[in-house]
């Protein structure tokens, strides 16, 4: 019995390895993933602005063939009122000409203000384009580390896993069945040492019949109150 107790208990040390290791890379790639969510929104709002920048260029480019128009147009009224004969004839196509300098102007300036929108979007763009690849470069780096890493830990697992198969066979399967329910229910500890009279799983205090129960191992004792496995710790001379 108390070699099936070791047994447990080595079989713990190796599940609580395991665990630990499976719980870093679980860790690393949550990191990862961040980092990638992080990139990915940063890529689609530069390309959202891209999206505003291209329509910007459109509106200002719908502009710039409206202020062409009307400047043929004057340069077209010009010419004719050359050739006009009445003062009436002339007048009209001289309100043309005003009219249409007017609407030259309004459209310069609405242009002005299309390049000036234009240009603060396109250096917000480049900012949030060294942002974009500083983040690039950064997953880049640590997707390198994180798999080296997890390629170690996948080795380490393998080989515990080995280890715990070993292990588990010297151990009868009602045992192991207890000890693999326990771990669930209990956090992943389900053997734990027993001291001064206490569990040292939930600090209860143990009854002393049970505590020196404990001494003997003639059986697999569990603790009254978390129903752990307990175990004394046995220091050297002891039998
Ligand atoms: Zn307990």
């Amino acid at each position: 019995m108390r070699k099936n107790l070791q047994l447990l208990e080595e079989l713990q040390r190796i599940d609580l390895k395991i665990d630990e290791l499976r719980q870093e890379k679980e860790g690393m790639l949550a990191e990862v993933a961040a980092l990638e969510l992080e990139e990915e929104g940063a890529r689609r709002l530069v390309a959202e602005k891209k999206g505003e920048l291209e329509a910007l260029e459109a509106e200002k480019l719908a502009l710039e063939t409206n202020l062409a128009t009307e400047a043929d147009n004057i340069v077209r009224s010009e010419t004719r009122q050359k050739e006009l004969k009445t003062q009436k004839e002339f007048q009209a196509v001289a309100k043309e000409v005003s009219t249409a300098r007017k609407l030259k102007t309004e459209l310069e300036e609405q242009i002005l203000q299309k390049l000036g929108l234009a240009e603060a979007l396109t250096a917000e763009i480049d900012g949030m384009e060294t942002n974009l690849q500083a983040l690039s470069d950064n997953l880049a780096s640590r997707k390198g580390g994180v798999q080296a890493r997890i390629d170690q830990m996948e080795a380490a697992i393998a080989a515990d896993q080995a280890t715990r198969e070993a292990t588990a066979k010297g151990i009868p399967a009602s045992a192991l069945k207890r000890y693999t329910m326990l771990r669930e229910k209990r956090q992943g500890i389900a053997v734990v040492e027993a001291r001064d009279g206490y569990c040292l799983g939930c600090n209860m205090h143990l009854p002393p019949q049970l505590y020196n129960s404990l001494y003997k191992v003639t059986e697999l004792v569990n603790c009254p109150h978390c129903q752990r496995v307990l175990f004394l710790r046995i220091v050297q001379g002891d039998k």
